[in-house]
């Protein structure tokens, strides 16, 4: 449902991008050389997940697919492009196969450009496009802010590969080349890099009224576990878990909280359905291993354990509490 929302959003939203764009005129017209639409053409074509996932949706698997390993300029051993020319490419209509749900990047070329890059030679748009600095990108591009919202809700529709549970994206990898004053997750991004987590926290506690977004409460949850801030944290990851309900490693985090506020009921619910939905989930186990060491479950425990140790062998915790249970057995035999 939130992701059907989000693709007849972001059709909505592609719509009018082409709409507000002024339309090319007799004397300033596309040559239909198509060199746009090629591997060597263009040296940055970006397109979100989303953006994906809406051609997917409208035209079939195979053309994202094929369009994706296009826009990833992947190359064969020889060092050929797979694809020298976007895979939508209708010859025919010598035309884009896929107008209507093309993506956003598609429908700007041409109308404005980022300082720095360059038009494929000949394109008849160079002479027309409105240069503007990379870091106005958000401010300057029609609909660029509106995709980002978009984009980032939708990425909080794919679950974490499991290597991802327990290390979620760190902002020190994040592109801040792009990032601004006007929009309150990228503030908070940015002071959260300079170490101020109390005041990005403040940045987004005040937005979310205005800007109703699971995107900016997942990166308040974040923080607040930085901060140590264990109920609202508790709180804020069981209103994600209720509203995304495929993200199962939520409700690792709910339980995580629940647990350091001493609400153990909650806690040890929260690690079940973490680990019933992702068994190799090793921090829940482990924590279920630990729970039930505390309340001398000591059979439980060492089954949790067993499996925290299979999911994760280097983690010294697991391995001392299991040594601990297997002393114990030994010291009762
Ligand atoms: S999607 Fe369409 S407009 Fe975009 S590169 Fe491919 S053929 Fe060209
Ligand atoms: S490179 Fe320019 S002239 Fe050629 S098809 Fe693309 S927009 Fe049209």
């Amino acid at each position: 449902m939130i992701r059907e929302n989000l693709l007849n959003q972001l059709s909505q939203l592609l719509r009018r991008v082409s709409e507000t764009l002024a339309k090319p005129t007799p004397e300033n017209a596309c040559a239909s050389c198509f060199s746009c639409c090629t591997a060597r053409g263009l040296t940055q074509h970006r397109v979100s997940e989303i953006e994906f996932a809406l051609v997917e949706e409208r035209v079939g698997k195979e053309a994202a697919d094929r369009f994706r390993t296009y826009i990833a300029k992947k190359q064969d051993l020889q060092g050929n492009y797979l694809y020298e020319r976007c895979p939508n490419y209708d010859w025919k209509t010598r035309g884009c196969g896929i107008y209507e749900h093309r993506p956003f990047a598609c429908r700007v070329f041409g109308h404005l450009k980022p300082e720095g890059t360059s038009f494929p030679s000949g394109c008849h748009y160079a002479q027309r496009a409105k240069a503007f600095e990379t870091k106005n990108y958000f401010d300057e591009v029609p609909g660029a802010q509106e995709l980002r919202f978009l984009s980032r809700e939708f990425s909080l529709l794919t679950p974490p590969v499991a290597a991802h549970y327990l290390d979620p994206e760190q902002p020190s990898e994040v592109d801040v080349s792009r990032l601004g004053q006007t929009d309150p997750v990228d503030r908070a991004l940015l002071l959260q890099l300079d170490g101020k987590l109390e005041e990005a926290a403040m940045v987004l506690i005040e937005a979310r009224p205005e800007q109703p977004s699971l995107y900016l409460d997942y990166c308040l949850a974040s923080l607040l576990t930085q901060l140590e801030q264990h109920e609202t944290a508790c709180a804020l990851y069981e209103s994600l878990v209720e509203n995304l309900p495929e993200r199962k490693d939520f409700h690792y985090y709910a339980g995580y909280h629940a647990l350091q506020t001493g609400q153990r009921r909650v806690a040890r619910r929260h690690f079940l359905e973490t680990v019933e939905a992702l068994p190799n989930h090793s921090l829940a186990l482990g924590f279920l291993g630990y729970m039930d060491l505390q309340e001398n479950r000591w059979v439980e425990a060492e089954v949790w354990l067993v499996r925290a140790c299979v999911a994760d062998p280097e983690n010294p915790y697991f391995r001392a509490r299991l040594q601990l249970i297997r002393e114990r057995s030994v010291g009762l035999t």
